[in-house]
């Protein structure tokens, strides 16, 4: 799918979740908070649900714990925002912040997926436990963060112009475990275990730079 396709699909996800009301935190919803950022991103954010902050302004992650995860990615892999992708499990705020319920994450599962689908990332950093459990369930969060596997997800494509209906085809990602940045923000420990894991997730992403320090090795010792 070519970058417009990709921004018209994810704009029709947007808008059936903005006029979506069958859930009460829907309906109590100031703004709803579909996600954003580059549709071709490599990298994918999932975080677990929107605060006060993001249901204000519509937005994912713009309070303190989005401040923290801004910087890091800056500070960490050099990148932006906007070049990479930023959603959560449910879309709308659940009161008081408390914990999504399973009908909540099960109604916005499908709009996640498609989601997913569209921009095809490389890696998905899910950002605490909720976000994990959809990928992989059963572990504890302190004995998996930093630890990346691969992902196996079946695509439905449609291939009308070609007399078929819908085939299925494999796509393998990184699904990249690490605390929610809300967490980091309450203790040295966590916050430390939190950039550590960033820079886990900047060598997965560029897995040559630890190549290219090896390969220097035999030049420098044929110059001696
Ligand atoms: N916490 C989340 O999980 N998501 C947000 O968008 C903001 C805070």
């Amino acid at each position: 799918m070519i970058t417009d396709e990709k921004k018209t699909e994810l704009q029709k996800i947007a808008d059936e979740i903005k006029n979506f009301k069958d859930l009460s935190i829907a309906k109590n919803a100031t703004n709803a908070v579909p996600g954003e950022g580059n549709p071709d991103a490599q990298i994918m954010f999932i975080g677990e649900a929107p605060g006060y902050n993001e249901d204000m302004q519509g937005r994912p992650f713009v309070g303190q714990a989005g401040m923290l995860l801004e910087k890091t990615l800056l500070e960490v892999l050099g990148l932006k925002r906007e070049d990479v992708y930023i959603t959560n499990i449910v879309k709308f705020r659940p009161p008081d912040n408390r914990d999504p319920f399973d009908n909540e994450i099960a109604a916005c599962a499908d709009w996640l997926d498609r989601q997913i689908k569209i921009i095809s990332p490389k890696i998905i950093v899910t950002l605490g436990r909720f976000s994990m459990a959809k990928f992989i369930p059963g572990v504890t969060i302190s004995q998996i963060h930093g630890i990346s596997r691969y992902y196996q997800l079946v695509r439905q494509a449609h291939h009308p112009e070609q007399g078929r209906g819908i085939s299925t085809m494999n796509y393998k990602l990184i699904i990249f475990p690490m605390y929610h940045p809300a967490a980091a923000l309450r203790g040295t420990t966590m916050l430390n275990a939190f950039k550590d894991d960033f820079v886990k997730l900047k060598n997965l992403l560029h897995p040559t730079a630890f190549i290219e320090e090896k390969d220097s090795d035999p030049i420098q010792k044929s110059l001696f």
